[in-house]
């Protein structure tokens, strides 16, 4: 960009009766090069005057609006050059479509009520105020809001001073530290608080008048969580104060909008009297997703969307894993493997699966592109890659890109070279061989007294020689009774020595790697005593079995084999493992009738 923002002056005035907003800006920017036009994103906004201030005077200049490309483009009557500012007064609607700045509507004691609040994420800041409206258009943020005196406004940073214009107070917050537009938060409404304190940090629950009791349990944990993350990550939260707001109408189930979190009202508010624990499992998991962001997402940006998948699905499998640490007896990681690698696998052996890094040319194509297998599969690799490299090892590189990338942007490739510079492993080949191609792999073992022959390919559930290249490498841990062995993969073939007293092992060891087993009729027989003895992790007993069904599925194993096979699980105690043997039995009996 030849023009850059550097800080944006903001004043807005909200009409939650009219559901307008008026506002007013003062851009400053730098012009790399001399120029006569100025292009900013802009989107439902009317400007009512524009002037662009040089070197102390004012430059003519024409403003034009253009909605189909979602811009404002500045004309000026000479060229400028170095810093300067735009000084912009508009006019903009507070929509009912969820997305910019827009109304919130709900009952409250048999009357409506309506308050105002943001939803930027992906490119809807351009619809609150003229800006360069994407995410490595850094830039700081001086904002103020007025609001009628019934309401209080909420915005990134703490406010800095009040002051009453009559009906109306003026609220001025903080400056911002540099950020992307897509994380600014603007918030007016007859709120009501629930505060606590980290440290110097403030913690607050926003909810509507009423609700404040009920975020109790998220206050507590945000709290708790707020504390291991600063840890983990070895980086101080950045910000002076965290609101976690419950919104009554929103799109997305939370928003990470720095130092302001928005929630749907029923991913925030738990009632120990009528939620489920399922709920609260789910509240925790949603809390933790959005913490985490306030370091990977907010503090080090993606530089443009492709990586978006990276930056959801790193804050997912940070989330698990401090949930986890919290609640061990919920079993998150388990849930994982059976929720969302079920869901990635089952996807992912279609034909019509794609890689998970692909070009993103506009924001606009970002709910085409992303889906579960973005995001699902994309927690899969990451959890595949600690603990290829281990624990320490991709903490070591993940807090030197967290501190090397501050407040800037970066992209995957960053993040994969710092694990790999800490691990001293190739952790980029091994990564990108399965973010760049479609799929993943089947291996298939078999045993020769003590050597293992292994081979992989493709899985596909209908297999076809068009769609069946593929070389993934693959971080093998194959797990024996007492120890395991870990070999990188990265062959169609190759052989594998075992101590010659083994009796039966788990090839895809605590389920860590993206990839299905195939194992020969002898190593199935030793693996269904064990299994039947109960002399493996829950995990693999699940894993074993859901493997050997998919093969059946795809037409690789006899269905007989199965049925065979599940009588290992006739005394199973694990949850997880019965609920899915008991479903694929179903599932065959279903197709068996059908017949
Ligand atoms: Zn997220």
């Amino acid at each position: 960009m030849d023009t850059n923002p550097i800080n944006y002056e903001l004043i807005f005035e909200p009409d939650l009766k009219k559901f307008t907003f008026s506002g007013k800006e003062t851009i400053t920017i730098v012009c790399k090069k001399a120029t006569k036009i100025i292009s900013l994103h802009c989107s439902e906004i009317k400007i009512n005057s524009c002037h662009v201030k040089s070197k102390g005077k004012i430059i003519n200049s024409a403003a034009k609006t253009n909605e189909k490309k979602e811009e404002l483009q500045i004309t000026l009557k000479e060229k400028i050059k170095g810093k300067a500012s735009i000084i912009l007064e508009f006019q903009g609607i507070l929509n009912d479509r969820l997305l910019g700045f827009y109304r919130s509507q709900y009952q409250q004691g048999g009357k409506t009520k309506y308050l105002a609040t943001t939803q930027f994420e992906a490119a809807d800041a351009r619809r609150a105020f003229p800006c360069w409206d994407e995410p490595e258009a850094k830039a700081t943020f001086d904002i103020s809001i007025i609001a009628d005196n019934k309401f209080t406004a909420i915005s990134n940073m703490p406010v800095k001073s009040k002051a009453k214009l009559g009906g109306k107070t003026l609220y001025k917050f903080g400056k911002t530290p540099v950020m992307s537009t897509y994380l600014i938060y603007l918030g007016v409404g007859e709120w009501e608080y629930l505060t606590g304190k980290v440290g110097k940090t403030q913690i607050r629950v926003v909810t509507t008048r009423g609700n404040k009791s009920k975020g109790k349990f998220s206050l507590d944990l945000s709290k708790q969580l707020l504390v291991e993350y600063e840890k983990y990550f070895g980086i101080k939260y950045p910000l002076p104060k965290l609101d976690l707001i419950a919104v009554p109408d929103f799109a997305a189930g939370a928003m990470e909008n720095w130092g302001a979190i928005t929630f749907r009202e029923t991913i925030l508010l738990y009632d120990p009297k009528t939620s489920s624990t399922k709920t609260k499992q789910f509240i925790a998991e949603v809390i933790s997703h959005e913490i985490a962001h306030q370091w990977f997402g907010n503090l080090v940006t993606m530089k443009w969307w492709n990586d978006l998948w990276l930056n959801e699905s790193f804050a997912t499998f940070m989330a698990t894993k401090f949930v986890d640490k919290f609640y061990p007896e919920w079993d998150l990681w388990n849930q994982f493997v059976e929720d969302a690698m079920n869901i990635a696998m089952g996807l992912d052996s279609l034909k019509t699966t794609h890689p998970i890094d692909v070009k993103v040319n506009s924001p606009a194509e970002i709910r085409e592109i992303f889906d579960a297998i973005s995001y699902d599969k994309g927690g899969c690799i990451l959890r595949m890659l600690e603990h290829y490299v281990g624990e320490p090892n991709f903490r070591k590189g993940l807090v030197k890109y967290l501190k090397d990338f501050k407040y800037k942007n970066a992209q995957g490739q960053d993040l994969w070279n710092a694990i790999g510079k800490a691990s001293k492993m190739p952790v980029s080949s091994m990564v990108n061989s399965w973010l760049k191609q479609p799929g993943f792999p089947l291996v298939e073992i078999q045993q020769d007294d003590d050597k293992l022959l292994i081979k992989q390919n493709r899985y596909l559930l209908e297999a076809d020689k068009k769609s069946s290249k593929g070389l993934w490498e693959i971080p093998l841990e194959i797990g024996l009774s007492n120890n395991t062995i870990t070999k990188l993969f990265s062959k169609k073939s190759m052989s594998v020595k075992i101590p010659k007293s083994t009796l039966g092992f788990v090839a895809n060891y605590g389920r860590k790697g993206f990839y299905r087993v195939k194992y020969d009729e002898g190593i199935l027989l030793d693996l269904k005593m064990l299994v039947d003895q109960k002399q493996l992790l829950p995990i693999d007993r699940w894993a074993i079995q859901n493997d050997l069904f998919s093969l059946c599925i795809s037409g690789n194993e006899q269905v007989q084999n199965y049925l065979d096979f599940s009588d290992a699980y006739y005394d199973e105690d694990s949850y997880l493992a019965s609920i899915n043997v008991a479903h694929n039995l179903a599932s065959l009996y279903l197709r068996a009738f059908d017949e």
